[in-house]
């Protein structure tokens, strides 16, 4: 491993979490199907026990005609987390190896996909006393860096924004539209965005609720707005060789992504997502970049949204992407738990 024209190849790490049943899951009596083999493997909409009916004895079968066959699909992802694993289990088998290839040299991405109230800022930012995997990726990130500070010197800034409409904000300091730029040397900028230095990840805690604040979000309908909304957390380091005085610059990308049931694929393997007008164009092209990616075609629709853009430098390539998807167990959730399972298993053949 070393510098970023080496390039070694695209890896995408699959990582599919499911949340527990909420209170409305679970009052109204929502059926579970998700069922969860091991840690790689999980059935959607599984056959249920068998109820046989009897008559006189013995047992009918076909009684049941009428019934939707189950779908009975299986899934293998690189790692499964259960309703009952916390923000520390999945930071520790998702995120946390990323940093040692980060120091190495690639830039590294994760994301957060699914629909709204499936589980993706819980996942990324978490909550108070429970911080998110934002936070305990960057705790890791210090503590590498604090331990190689004999051979390296580091400088590091971190950033926080939204993709909204298309449009770029940045959350820390209410500034925008902010226009993306081609450069040359640094790659895509994003012209007027401020760049922060902290210096330890709890510094880091006050700004990502900050920014969080500041997600749009409109009284009437606070859910339906920012469900819309991709909020982009970036980390830039400059690591200097003491050695030999060779610098790199590595990024880390975090994203919450906008809710995903309005990008849902069109077909299976293959298909195209559809545009429509209420449809999330970062979402639809950052799906069809890791479809073409996952397939192996070289041209990869970068330039088609805000997010894409901002991203080409952290997706494909020399890059560790990590993408968890997060579904509801519940019956309630049917559609939207299908359809990004279909996504991420799309996902993980890059
Ligand atoms: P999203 O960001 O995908 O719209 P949220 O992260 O806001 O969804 O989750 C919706 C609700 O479910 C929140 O109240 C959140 O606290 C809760 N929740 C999500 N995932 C979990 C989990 N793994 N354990 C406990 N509560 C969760
Ligand atoms: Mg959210």
């Amino acid at each position: 491993v070393g510098t970023r024209s080496d390039c070694a190849q695209t890896s995408i790490k699959v990582i599919v979490r499911v949340r527990p049943h909420n209170e409305k899951e679970l009052q109204d009596n929502y059926k579970t199907v998700v069922k969860i083999i091991d840690e790689r493997m999980l059935v959607f909409d599984p056959k249920e026990e068998e109820n046989p009916f009897f008559y006189r004895g013995v047992v009918q079968k076909g009684r049941d005609l009428l019934k939707k066959q189950n779908k009975e699909l299986q899934f293998v992802f690189d790692r499964i987390f259960d309703m009952t694993s916390s923000n520390v289990d999945v930071y520790e088998g998702s995120t946390k190896e990323l940093i040692k290839s980060l120091l190495d040299g690639y830039n590294c991405s994760v994301f957060a996909y699914g629909a709204t109230g499936a589980g993706k800022t819980h996942t990324m930012l978490g909550k108070e006393g429970d911080p998110g995997i934002t936070y305990r990726t960057m705790a890791e990130l210090f503590a590498q860096m604090e331990s190689q500070r004999d051979t390296r010197d580091f400088n590091l800034g971190v950033s926080y924004l939204e993709i909204y409409n298309e449009n770029v904000q940045d959350l820390l300091h209410k500034v925008g539209p902010l226009h993306l730029r081609e450069d040359s040397r640094a790659g895509v900028i994003v012209a007027g965005l401020k760049i922060i230095t902290i210096h330890n990840a709890d510094e880091l805690l006050s700004l990502l609720a900050k920014g969080n604040r500041n997600r749009t979000q409109h009284a009437t309908d606070a859910n339906q707005e920012s469900s819309r909304s991709h909020a982009v957390f970036q980390v830039y380091v400059n690591v200097t060789s003491k050695v030999d005085g060779q610098v790199k610059h590595v990024k880390l990308s975090m994203i919450d992504l906008a809710g995903s049931e309005r990008a849902s694929a069109t077909g299976c393997t293959g298909a195209r997502f559809k545009e429509g007008a209420n449809i999330n164009k970062s979402l639809l092209a950052l799906g069809n970049c890791i479809n073409n990616l996952a397939d192996g075609i070289k041209h990869i629709p970068y330039r088609d949204s805000k997010l894409t853009r901002l991203l080409k430098d952290s997706l494909g390539g020399n890059c560790q992407t990590v993408m968890i998807a997060n579904i509801s167990p519940s019956s309630a959730s049917f559609e939207d738990t299908y359809n990004t399972l279909r996504y991420a298993n799309r996902a993980k053949k890059i």
